[in-house]
This record gives structure tokens, C-alpha cells and sequence, in this order.
């Protein structure tokens, strides 16, 4: 199984590595990466494989049965092969500020209004969060983000931790999606912000709070009580 760097180190750039498997020429696995692979509403990665100088553009990864494949544009790689692997840092730097944003955010909604989330996406140039919400008015949702942007300013750091299933039960407000916890896992990785945020989560995220910027809610959309939705971008 790959150890998947970026669960412990969101920072790491560059990494040495081996191939572990290759299949059909271009899906590659390796014995460590910090590549990560499309989930939970973060797109992959880009970045290069690099062996003795000659470079292999990374194009998608994905976490098929648990194991985390890289598809690389042109054959050559192969098992055995000992390879340095660099990320597209500005491409994933930009996941990172908005990934903690979304948590931040959500943790207002949650607060404030009780809202669960049922969906988000990243993207380069803005956020998407879908959430089921009783008493809904845009006007709210601006003072929610006023006030992210206030607890941005207090700089909290962001902390990583882990925590078995049997803790994570005991604290419903961890698992904020309204889908729940995922059935097969004993432990679980936990995101926290300072001491006012705590959720299961697989993403990357950013050390601490100022490095998001400022967020702006850019449009809100109500489709009725289980499926409201706000976009926002960061300056
Ligand atoms: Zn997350």
C-alpha cells in the first residue's frame, strides 16, 4: 500500500520514491507519494515523476482500492525504478487555502444555523459548498462569512490528529456531512482549527488561518431547505 504522504505533511513538494507497479504503461504506483488523488471535493494533484532527469507529467490521480494511482502522459516507466516526484505546488497551495476555508466556513453554517453540508467543490478560482439549511437568507450567509473572515484575522493554526471510531461517535458535530462516517474505517484522521473546528477529513490543508486571505461569497443559490448553495472565492 502507498504511504500517502500528505495525510501527515500538507507541505511537502518534492520526495524521492519507487515504482511499486505499473499498469497498462502510464498508471503508476509508487511505495510513497504525496500526490493526492481526487476526493472529498479536492481535485488531484498535477505534478512530475522524475527518473535520471527525464520527466513524467502526472495528469490525474486517483485512489482506486485504496491504493493511490498516478497516470503519467507517456510510457516508460517501470517497476522497480527509483524516481524523485515533485508536485505542482501553486496548483495545490490554491486547494490547501480554499480546503481550510471550506472547513471554516461550514463551521459557521454549523454553528449558527445547524446547516450539515451535502456537498462542496474546490476549484482554482472558487469554492462551492452545498448544504441543507431551515431558516436560509443570503443576507445570513454574508454575516456568516464576515465573520470567518474575523477568525481568519485571529491567525489560529491548524492541527492534525487522529481519533478511533468509538471517540468520533461520541462527538456527532466531527462528522459534519450529512452522509456520515465512512463504514470500514477504526481511526480516523481529524482536521482541527485552534480549538473552534474539529472534522474527519482527508484533505490538505494550510498551517494556519491567515494564509486563506480574505473569503468572498460571490453568489447564492436556493433550490429549498436540503439543498441551498453558496460559491465563494479568495482574495
Ligand atoms: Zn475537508
Amino acid at each position: 500500500m502507498t504511504d500517502a504522504l500528505y495525510m501527515s505533511d500538507s507541505y511537502l513538494k518534492k520526495w524521492d520514491a519507487k515504482v511499486a507497479g505499473v499498469k497498462d504503461g502510464k498508471y503508476i504506483t509508487l511505495n510513497q507519494s504525496a500526490f493526492y488523488p481526487k476526493g472529498g471535493g479536492q481535485p488531484c494533484d498535477e505534478g512530475y515523476i522524475i527518473k535520471n532527469g527525464q520527466k513524467f507529467k502526472v495528469v490525474y490521480v486517483g485512489k482506486f482500492s485504496g491504493e493511490i494511482s498516478h497516470e503519467v502522459e507517456k510510457l516508460g516507466l517501470k517497476e522497480g525504478d527509483t524516481v524523485l516526484c515533485e508536485i505542482d505546488w501553486e496548483r495545490r497551495y490554491t486547494y490547501m487555502r480554499y480546503h481550510t476555508a471550506c472547513h471554516l466556513v461550514s463551521n459557521l453554517l454549523f454553528r449558527r444555523a445547524n446547516a450539515k453540508i451535502t456537498g462542496n467543490q474546490i476549484e482554482l478560482d472558487k469554492a462551492r459548498m452545498d448544504f441543507s439549511m431551515e431558516d436560509y437568507s443570503p443576507e445570513k450567509l454574508r454575516t456568516y462569512i464576515e465573520e470567518s473572515n474575523e477568525i481568519i484575522k485571529q491567525d489560529l493554526l491548524i492541527t492534525i490528529e487522529t481519533m478511533s471510531r468509538a471517540a468520533v461517535l461520541k462527538e456527532p458535530e466531527l462528522a459534519r456531512l450529512a452522509i456520515g462516517l465512512p463504514k470500514n474505517l477504526q481511526e480516523f484522521r481529524i482536521v482541527k482549527i485552534g480549538d473552534i473546528d474539529k472534522q474527519v477529513d482527508g484533505g490538505t490543508h494550510v498551517k494556519s488561518l491567515k494564509e486563506i486571505g480574505e473569503i468572498e461569497m460571490t453568489k447564492t443559490v436556493n433550490k429549498g431547505k436540503n439543498n441551498r448553495r453558496l460559491y465563494f472565492i479568495l482574495k
